[in-house]
């Protein structure tokens, strides 16, 4: 049976170029090469966090022997790099294998259909370029979306905002010409972002000042994997790439272990090393001391102690007090205290979007995710052919984006071979009543909790939960069977290709 589109029809769409897009392109590329594409993305070019966070300093916070894809390796000194490198390399890759000439950029999905009568996704899409919206169809939907609104970070209301009289800046939008030389800066948050500004601003201003409410952990670490490089020197790049990110992957799954059983035990050894890197440092339970365990809340790395080393020497400062409001001069805070500046960075974190603010609906109903259960932590109950990339909290982000793919190349090649259109996952008879649980347990992030209500949920036992544990998903999500009976397959109108 032929159905026709009116809109443009290709097998897959994949929503995002950035490190996860550009990651699932290749994966299809490589795994399913007979299936059309494209990557539509919203912004005029790809790299997604990568292009768009451009503050001084921007660096990845895990090591690239597993942020980097299991399909090519990271080559490079450093093991944590900064944001110019990582874009580079999802660049290069994306040349290397001609997946730019996929991309449709400027197109942001607005709105997605699933219509069991053409067994097809039906897109609405906002074309930047020329201020319309067109219409793209497909069988099978991959958002790489992130998970972030790209338009505007979190800001907390502060009363008083518009009072300051020096300049604002949110991390999110660095202001290319922004002159810090000389001058008084307070950073607002004590997050990944606010602990890689604070030495790098700290080189030039007259003095940083990093403001938080409460202590982060942060953990003191050398940027340069010293094994990997005697690896990179004596074997293949792609053995020694292999044999890194497995001995990495074994030692973050190791310290998350250990954080989750023996908490006070990785308490004292991070505090150890922060004190090392301090040197005499008289208010360490006030500034670095967190009221939570380590790993509950994303741990903050301190490459090389650069951190410590700028409040060591005197450039930069902490602060742990509440704001109560800006004034002319500064941030009045509830000690009483008034903070000068010339120039406040409110580090305050993302706003957290999921699916990429695109309203799914399957034949016409609108969903409504967090009534929905995630199966193997990607794709939804009774939502069809749609699978959703989100990668590790407590790992890198690439681990989980790669089996994502592969899982979803898999089910497309099971799809072609048994001649199905259509798979949706669907509760089993004995679980309709199944309790639904926060998508994402034991982690308390503000930008996770914020949103937490909009999540899908987890069910209490597997397909349905969502682990956090790269381990397990390799058997689940990476050999698991694709029918395991949860995934209910069915057949579909075959499109007409000349469309
Ligand atoms: C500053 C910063 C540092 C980080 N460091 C690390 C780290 O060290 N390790 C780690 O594991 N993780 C880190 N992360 C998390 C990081 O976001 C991921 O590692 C990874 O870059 C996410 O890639 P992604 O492609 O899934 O999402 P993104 O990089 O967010 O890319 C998503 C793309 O999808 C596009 N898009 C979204 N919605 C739509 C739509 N509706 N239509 C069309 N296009 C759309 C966006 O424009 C964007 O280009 C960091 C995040 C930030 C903000």
């Amino acid at each position: 049976m032929l159905c026709s589109m009116s809109s443009e029809y290709v097998d897959v769409i994949i929503v995002g170029a950035g490190l996860s897009g550009i990651g699932a392109a290749w994966h299809l590329q490589d795994k399913c090469p007979d299936r059309r594409y494209l990557v539509l993305e919203e912004r005029q070019s790809m790299g997604g966090t990568w292009d768009l966070f451009r503050y001084p300093g921007i660096r990845s916070d895990s090591d690239m022997y597993t942020l980097g894809y299991n399909f090519r390796p990271w080559t490079e000194g450093k093991a944590i790099a900064d944001g110019p490198s990582i874009l580079n390399y999802i660049r290069e890759t994306a040349a290397e294998a001609g997946i730019d000439e996929h991309i449709r950029y400027q197109h942001a999905v607005i709105a997605a259909n699933w219509s069991t009568a053409n067994a097809a996704w039906e897109l609405k899409v906002h074309d930047a370029a020329t201020d319309a919206v067109v219409t793209y169809s497909c069988n099978f939907l991959l958002l790489c979306a992130g998970y972030y609104n790209y338009a505007q970070g979190y800001l907390p209301e502060f009363k008083g905002y518009d009072r300051f009289a020096g300049e604002i800046v949110h991390p999110q939008h660095w202001p290319e010409d922004l002159d810090y030389r000389d001058k008084r800066v307070v950073i607002i948050g004590s997050g990944a972002t606010a602990v890689t500004l604070l030495p790098e601003m700290a080189k030039d201003a007259a003095h940083v000042v990093m403001l938080q409410r409460s202590p982060t952990y942060m953990a003191s670490a050398p940027d340069t994997d010293w094994i990997a490089k005697f690896l990179q020197r004596l074997l293949p790049d792609k053995v020694a790439y292999a044999i890194t990110r497995w001995k990495n992957i074994q030692y973050q799954r190791w310290i998350y272990w250990q954080a989750r059983k023996t908490p006070g035990k990785v308490k004292q050894k991070i505090f150890k090393l922060a004190r090392k890197d301090l040197g005499e440092y008289a208010d360490f339970e006030q500034h670095f001391v967190p009221s939570y365990n380590p790993w509950e809340q994303r741990l903050c790395l301190v490459p090389n102690g650069d951190f410590f080393h700028a409040v060591r020497d005197g450039q930069a400062s902490i602060v742990t007090d509440t704001i109560t409001e800006f004034t002319a001069h500064g941030i009045r805070l509830e000690s009483g205290k008034e903070l000068e500046a010339d120039i406040i960075v409110t580090a305050t974190g993302l706003d957290l979007r999921v699916l990429g603010d695109v309203q799914i609906s399957v034949d016409g109903e609108p969903v409504d995710l967090a009534k929905k259960f995630s199966y193997k932590s990607m794709m939804f109950s009774d939502v069809p052919n749609l699978v959703s990339t989100f990668g590790y909290i407590n790992a890198s982000w690439t681990l989980k984006a790669d089996l994502t793919a592969e899982y979803a190349c898999r089910l497309l090649n099971h799809m072609a071979a048994s001649g199905k259109r259509q798979c949706t996952p669907r509760l089993g008879e004995d679980q309709q009543d199944m309790v639904g649980n926060d998508w994402i347990d034991c982690f308390s992030s503000g930008y996770i909790q914020r949103k937490l209500h909009l999540l899908p949920m987890q069910g209490n036992e597997s397909p349905w939960r969502n682990t956090q544990n790269y381990a397990l998903d390799r058997k689940v999500i990476g050999k698991g069977p694709i029918e395991d009976g949860f995934l209910r397959f069915t057949d579909g109108p075959v499109p007409d290709r000349r469309q």
